[in-house]
């Protein structure tokens, strides 16, 4: 009845409209699709879902509160239902799970939630109690839609399905609730999906629309896809930064479902795919899933073909990378994927002529949840059977896994190793630590080499695999994920034909190389004498008698700790190198409050105490400001002073939407300090005199003249701007702003980059002979590094070798970062740091520029006796260099990126330039390399620039 009086007003709404204002449309999209979705018998005590939307259930996109308003209702209206709100998204939008099932399982949940914990771990657990809870256990299902908020038609389908299955009268819906749980995930990520809903109340015009390149099927920057600040929520899930993810992750590590049904749209032009993935999968998923995904694949794939729809499986779905909703896929849990042509409403034209319906999408999502149900009703216990050996063989001795324990060294980065750990333990990973050194033999570093005798040290972070989720730690903690030879061969192939690739995703992406944490691979199973792993204890020591006070600069939240104290108005100084004060030592890069620096800042000890608790930081008293022997003291010129950063963030059309996102994300996340994201096309005439810091992610925008000469004065006044990727690919092709050149544009100069190279090579390892030096008379006899080489390669060939080389760069691959241990940019870094490389700017510095890190780590080789040349770089004798570290890295590309710098930094006017070759804070997770860039934003204004006297 509502529902008609909607109809009649909306009716008298529309002839009043177009008599006065806008002209009536031809046709309505509503005549495209006359199929009905929820064409059962139902409840008339349930409300249909029409009563919820201004529309007909299908026809048009539901909004995130449209969905939330039904949901609301359903658990009032009925008991199959019980609603849990797992997390609450940034944008402050609570997200649901819906547990549906009969009423007596939803009396059973916990009854039900122990008895799969029971049969999750086969070492509390035996073959006949495990039988036992097979026989007793309903099926469970994890049907999750829309991850990703412009690929709508999941969530309207969710929507539907809720609706279908509590309010059928139909038996076999009723059946299957006897039998099942079935838990719905309906918005994923509802800041997306509200970001486009609103796009499509702002670009919807009379008409309906089915050309999909316009505004309403596209929607506009920063597109609805991402979540808030524009992650890509559907590669968080074993990194687990966002809200969203880290709440869903924790259910549905509780619930342990046997399949989790991931429901998305892709190109316009597609059709509908689905089953389980093509080669390359990561070697430690559970291949009985893929058995089973071919079973429910074929079942939905005759119910498309009963109803004369187009699909497929496989072609571009690979599954290297653990951090999909495919994790489940390590626990045991059948992942499927939909992907379902992607129309934001109305429809889309095709090439052959005919519009694909929005309302058709919603009801392929719609019929495909359904018969994955029955697929999973058929088989549930088939599946738990194949579920409890698999759980057994992951404890057992005779695992692929059983014979290996990794660990992470110690470290002062007391923050990080902490998060990790956070990270780990929400997925059920059991961690431990050692009192005791530790001998082991044949240790696998993360550069690749072996270490024959090796001692474990006491404090080490210990993780032996042979535990129930052992295929997920391998996956997210082996230093290197296999790729089959064939694998690599039609990669290769792809790369020459045309210059694509199989890859869909980053081939590297272990936990510890994305921290830049050092860690080692044991081939055995450590035991004995470990404990269970706790966070080292924090000690706030803020004493008013002191006169200064400091953390360590080893910890990430010590960068933190002075930014949050600046901001409130304390002067606060570095430490740049190592040093010990009242018996105490700490690393360069320490933060040091000193009371003489605040003279009328009376509430200062009690501002840095509160930081300090704020952040549970520890924080050291000190009583005199001498170091001994040749340490720093403190009036001395190793006790800098910082400046307040103030800091903007370029942002808008052009820029990589990812980008934007994450670098602000750290903003929020790691500093939680005040910051402005600009328009970039405000640039000309934004007054830049407010700001110190500019931030430039990475993007795609060219600055025209105007704009350059405005940026070009404001760094000259002292400003410091941090780009990465593309849009240091644009700084330096300007050639006027940095001196820093794209390989491509540097071989007539390559003879003085090696220069540079090799003067550095040789300011560490310097020996004095002292006949050498004191010998009265002059001497031919003086080294050149660029004549020790036998082959110099000349600009012509290094160019053509180049343009080579540069068609085998890696899509996502760690390789060996050598850093300038003393330049403040490296503070809390390790010396290997590892770095993900993609397809960046090669990075050439010259004089007046610091390489501040460069790709590969140089190691020793005895067997190495002269100069080795790798297109313009020289090697020394005794030396090697490492390049790869972690996942696909061609040897072409390994020659092409050896040596180059990944970051710069160069003096211009009194302000400064730095310069990322790649993106440091990818996905909110390479806290290693994102240390460099927290480092550059608050940290650069202060030591990077000439310092601003205020008169
Ligand atoms: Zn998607």
């Amino acid at each position: 009845m509502k529902k008609l009086i909607q109809t009649s007003l909306s009716l008298i709404l529309t002839v009043y409209c177009s008599a006065e204002i806008l002209k009536k449309p031809t046709s309505y999209s509503s005549d495209l699709y006359k199929e009905i979705i929820l064409n059962g018998s139902y409840d008339p005590s349930i409300d249909h879902p029409n009563e919820f939307l201004d529309f007909n259930y299908g026809e048009r996109v539901a909004s995130p509160e449209q969905i939330e308003n039904a949901i609301n209702t359903y658990k009032q209206q009925s008991n199959k239902i019980k609603v849990l709100n797992y997390a609450v998204s940034h944008e402050g939008r609570p997200l649901h799970a819906l547990i549906i099932s009969s009423p007596e399982n939803i009396a059973q949940i916990d009854g039900i939630k122990e008895n799969l914990s029971s049969l999750s771990d086969a070492r509390i657990t035996n073959d006949r109690e495990a039988k036992k809870i097979i026989d007793s256990l309903p099926a469970i299902a994890w049907m999750a839609y829309s991850i990703h908020g412009n690929e709508t038609s999941g969530s309207d389908a969710a929507l539907g399905l809720i609706y279908h299955l509590i309010a059928s009268n139909d038996s076999e819906v009723e059946n299957l609730l006897d039998n099942m749980i079935i838990i719905v995930d309906p918005v994923m990520n509802p800041d997306g999906r509200s970001r486009f809903t609103k796009s499509l109340e702002q670009f919807r015009g009379t008409a309906p629309n089915y050309d999909d390149q316009s505004l309403i099927h596209t929607g506009d920057w920063p597109y609805g896809r991402t979540n808030h600040y524009y992650f890509d929520l559907n590669r968080d899930w074993i990194y687990l930064t966002q809200p969203e993810t880290q709440g869903r992750v924790s259910l549905i590590n509780e619930w342990k479902p046997q399949i989790l049904v991931d429901a998305h749209e892709m190109g316009a032009q597609d059709t509908f795919m689905t089953g389980p993935a093509r080669e390359p999968i990561n070697k430690n998923m559970d291949r009985d899933l893929v058995k089973w995904g071919n079973v429910f694949a074929q079942d939905q794939g005759s119910e498309f073909d009963r109803r004369n729809w187009r699909f497929y499986t496989g072609e571009w779905h690979e599954d290297l990378y653990p951090g999909y909703s495919f994790y489940v896929n390590f626990r045991g849990t059948l992942g499927i994927l939909y992907e379902q042509s992607r129309m934001a409403e109305d429809g889309v034209r095709r090439p052959e002529g005919t519009i694909q319906s929005y309302k058709e999408s919603v009801h392929h999502q719609f019929i495909s949840s359904l018969t994955n149900l029955n697929t999973l009703s058929v088989n549930s216990k088939a599946m738990y059977n194949d579920y409890w050996e698999a759980r057994k063989l992951n404890v057992s001795k005779e695992s692929d896994w059983a014979n290996q324990t990794f660990v992470i060294l110690p470290t002062k980065n007391s923050s990080r190793i902490n998060t990790l750990a956070d990270k780990l333990k929400s997925q059920n990973i059991e961690i431990y630590t050692n009192k005791q050194n530790i001998n082991v033999k044949n240790v696998l570093k993360q550069t690749g080499d072996i270490v024959e005798e090796f001692n474990i040290p006491a404090g080490s972070m210990i993780i032996p695999n042979r535990q129930p989720e052992a295929p997920l730690i391998s996956a997210i903690l082996e230093f290197d994920a296999e790729i089959d030879e064939d694998v690599l061969k039609k990669e290769r192939e792809a790369t020459l034909r045309d210059g694509s690739s199989i890859m869909y995703d980053t081939t590297a992406f272990n936990f510890t190389m994305m921290y830049g944490l050092e860690a080692v691979t044991v081939p055995e199973y450590v035991k004995g004498n470990l404990s269970l792993w706790e966070p080292s204890s924090v000690e706030i020591d803020v004493d008013e008698k002191a006169i200064m006070w400091i953390v360590d600069g080893t910890d990430d939240l010590s960068v933190t700790f002075a930014a949050r104290l600046m901001e409130q108005g304390v002067q606060v100084r570095i430490v740049d190198k190592d040093i010990s004060l009242s018996g105490k030592s700490l690393s360069r890069g320490s933060p040091v409050v000193i009371a003489m620096d605040n003279p009328k800042n009376s509430k200062l000890v009690q501002l840095v105490k509160n930081t300090a608790e704020d952040l549970n930081v520890s924080v050291s008293s000190l009583y005199t400001g001498f170091g001994p022997e040749e340490l720093p003291d403190w009036g001395g010129r190793h006790f800098r002073l910082l400046n307040k950063p103030q800091i903007a963030i370029l942002s808008h059309e052009g820029f990589s939407s990812y980008d934007v996102g994450v670098s602000w994300w750290s903003l929020d996340h790691h500093l939680g300090i005040r910051h402005s994201q600009l328009n970039t096309s405000m640039i000309g005439y934004a007054d830049l005199r407010r700001y110190n810091t500019l931030i430039m992610p990475s993007g795609y925008r060219s600055l025209n003249q105007a704009e350059m000469s405005v940026l070009k004065d404001w760094i000259k006044q002292g400003g410091t701007l941090i780009a990465n990727n593309g849009s240091t690919r644009m700084l330096v092709s300007d050639n006027s702003i940095s001196s820093i050149k794209d390989i491509s544009d540097s071989f007539e100069n390559s003879h003085d980059y090696n220069i540079k190279l090799q003067r550095e090579f040789l300011s560490k390892n310097t020996s004095i002979d002292l006949d050498y030096v004191n010998n009265s008379k002059i001497t031919s006899d003086i080294s050149y590094p660029w004549e020790e080489t036998e082959n110099r390669i000349d600009s012509d060939t290094l160019k053509k070798r180049d343009k080579w080389q540069s068609l085998f760069m890696p899509s996502g691959a760690f390789v060996s970062g050598r850093i300038d241990d003393k330049h403040w940019l490296t503070f809390g870094t390790i010396d290997t740091l590892p770095l993900l490389y993609s397809n960046f700017p090669v990075l050439m510095a010259g004089s007046g520029s610091k390489a501040v890190i460069r790709v590969g780590e140089l190691i020793n080789d005895t067997n190495q006796d002269i100069y080795k040349t790798i297109n313009w770089s020289d090697i020394p004798a005794g030396n090697d260099l490492n390049i790869r570290m972690s996942g696909l890295v061609w040897p072409e590309a390994s020659a092409r990126i050896a040596n180059s710098a990944y970051l710069t930094q160069e003096r211009y006017g009194k302000g400064q330039i730095i310069l990322f070759s790649g993106e440091p804070n990818f996905r909110g997770s390479s806290l290693g390399t994102n240390r460099l860039w927290l480092n550059s934003v608050v940290y650069g204004s202060g030591l990077g620039t000439s310092s601003r006297i205020t008169l």
